[in-house]
């Protein structure tokens, strides 16, 4: 499947292969690193152990953890980045990962009803640490 919106078939990122959503969010040279270098800082932080994998990334994160919704809000979020950075004709970066998780997670924070916040925010308790260092 062909994400481009672009008049030729290569990868934005890495320019040397066909642009598939396969490619663009696992495979590439660009991305790739960018899952395992998550997967560390997560394990890091949380010592919480997740892999990612293309199946993972592409169609959701099914391992029966506690944290499973987390996880799926981060993968969601990272690869809107990814693709936010393809539209702005940038590379992504880790750090560029990093801090627009922290931001989608304040305006999650900041968005719900504050007598009903640990309520709503109870999905990223696990992981809270990621987001308030
Ligand atoms: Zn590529």
């Amino acid at each position: 499947m062909n994400v481009g919106i672009k008049d030729h078939d290569d990868c934005f990122f890495c320019d040397s292969k066909p642009e598939t959503i396969e490619h663009l969010f696992w495979y590439c040279d660009q991305i790739f690193p960018l899952w395992n270098a998550l997967a560390h800082w997560i394990r890091s932080v949380t010592e919480i152990e997740i892999e990612f994998s293309l199946e993972s990334v592409l169609l959701g994160y099914t391992n029966c953890m506690p944290c499973k919704n987390a996880i799926n809000c981060i993968i969601l979020v990272v690869k809107f980045f990814i693709y936010k950075c393809k539209m702005e004709g940038r590379n992504p970066d880790f750090a560029g990962i990093q801090s627009y998780l922290k931001f989608n997670y304040n305006i999650e924070k900041f968005a719900c009803d504050f007598a009903h916040q640990d309520k709503i925010l109870s999905k990223w308790k696990p992981m809270k640490k990621l987001f308030c260092q």
